[in-house]
């Protein structure tokens, strides 16, 4: 078995481990670093984020888009450490950016291999070391010296951050192994469940449903129909789930509360009255057709299709002009409360977050240190805080990096 020494250890070679080497090597060139990386090598994940585009930070960023025990800590982190702080670290090592709508940031290359690639860089000109195919299995203090235990190495180092994620992607990497060794050190993690995921439904119109894509406005509800969480945007109608950012933002919720159901509203613009009149209006102008024609040029037809056949059961060659009062207010119920009832998904290779991780109340949000072991610093996923989709996961996993790359 083969051991190293190292003033600091960083475990896990992905995004909050490669800036917080980077930060803490550029603080003190004398000091040797290690990054102790489990998969052949270092950011496998960031090469997937953003579609291949890496969507790096939000300008927008603010508390509110945060969950879990350390969202408090969040707030001190982006006061200190904010997206224009996270993209002055990465113009300092060479990546060019553009921010696009709603504050997304992305690399002007497009490219998130850019992001990767001036990491590597950096890493390369100030002498951090790679221990690649080097899964830890557990860390140990004896004194102020941390042993890591490798798969064939071990690492003595005065100081360790732990970085090895949640969760969410095993392929990538991430497969939930520090968050057992950091349990054996003796912190509390809170419940892990995918976030950022699809919404498993349970609903005999998905088969039909399936690949169509509509705007609307998406409502996660507990038994009691009391509304949890509600966003717009785009969503995705899969064969078994729903899916599109509106329901990623939600799916974490799915999991907290009792027999949840789903809401869709597919005109989030029109109160219920307005989208009444209309479509009384609808009928009367479209009398004489059928019923195949009702919702042409006002909804995809395929939704249309379901709401009248197969939700409301009409015989889609029945006159547009037979529609009763009742079935006109039926249609609009539909159309703007459609309801889903969902299972909580916890396939989290298929979630892009982990929600959960180490409590909060173990971190200190100054310097990302650990409140159990002095020394061992915890960042990114590893944390219980999970952001909503759009560039807020990176920014966390890059400012907690920093902020333990500065203080280490
Ligand atoms: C497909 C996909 C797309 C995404 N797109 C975006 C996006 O565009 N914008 C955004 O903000 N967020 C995005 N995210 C989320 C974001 O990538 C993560 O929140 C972020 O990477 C977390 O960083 P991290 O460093 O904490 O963990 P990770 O990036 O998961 O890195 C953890 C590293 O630790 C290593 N490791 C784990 N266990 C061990 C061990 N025992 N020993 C040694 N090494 C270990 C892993 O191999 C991995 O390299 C996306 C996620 C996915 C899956």
């Amino acid at each position: 078995m083969e051991n190293y020494f190292a003033n600091v250890a960083v475990i896990g070679g992905g995004a909050a481990g490669l800036v917080c080497a980077v930060t803490c090597a550029q603080k003190d060139k004398n000091r040797k670093v290690i990054i102790i990386e489990k998969e052949q090598r270092v950011g496998k994940k960031i090469l997937a984020t953003g579609n291949g585009r890496c969507n790096l930070t939000n300008m927008k960023a603010s508390p509110e888009n945060y969950h879990g025990s350390f969202q408090k800590g969040v707030e001190n982190l982006l006061k200190e450490i904010p997206p224009s702080e996270v993209l002055r670290f990465f113009e300092n090592i060479g990546l060019f950016w553009k921010e696009e709508d709603e504050g997304r940031v992305y690399p002007y290359s497009n490219q998130a291999s850019s992001v990767l690639d001036v990491l590597r860089l950096a890493l390369d000109r100030l002498g951090v070391e790679e221990k690649c195919g080097c899964a830890v299995k557990s860390i140990s203090k004896r004194g102020n010296k941390f042993s890591v235990v490798c798969d064939g190495c071990t690492v003595t180092a005065e100081k360790v951050v732990v970085c090895t994620g949640g969760k969410a992607s095993e392929k990538l990497g991430s497969d939930g192994s520090g968050l057992k060794f950091l349990k054996e050190m003796g912190h509390t993690i809170t419940p892990l469940y995918p976030s950022l995921v699809p919404v498993s439904v349970k609903n005999p119109y998905m088969k039909s449903l399936k690949g169509i894509r509509c705007m609307g406005e998406v409502s996660l509800a507990d038994e009691k129909g009391k509304i949890v969480k509600r966003e717009q945007g785009e969503i995705q109608f899969g064969e078994k789930a729903l899916s599109g950012i509106c329901v990623f933002n939600l799916s974490s919720y799915v999991g907290e509360i009792k027999k949840p159901r789903i809401y869709l509203n597919l005109f989030p613009e029109y109160d219920f009255n307005t989208l009444v009149d209309l479509l009384f209006k609808r009928r009367k102008m479209l009398s004489e057709n059928t019923l195949e024609d009702f919702f042409t040029g006002m909804l995809h037809k395929r939704i249309g299709f379901v709401v009248l056949k197969d939700v409301l059961s009409k015989n889609l060659s029945q006159k547009v002009g037979n529609l009763t009062k009742t079935d006109i207010k039926q249609i609009a119920q539909t159309l703007t409360k459609w309801e889903f009832d969902c299972t909580v998904n916890m396939n989290f290779s298929s979630a892009q977050v982990t929600k959960g991780g180490v409590s909060g109340k173990e971190i200190d949000p100054y310097t990302m240190e650990s409140k159990k072991v002095k020394g061992l610093y915890i960042c990114g996923e590893a944390a219980d805080v999970d952001g909503d989709c759009g560039g807020y996961n990176l920014q966390f996993a890059f400012s907690s990096g920093i902020m333990a790359g500065r203080m280490v």
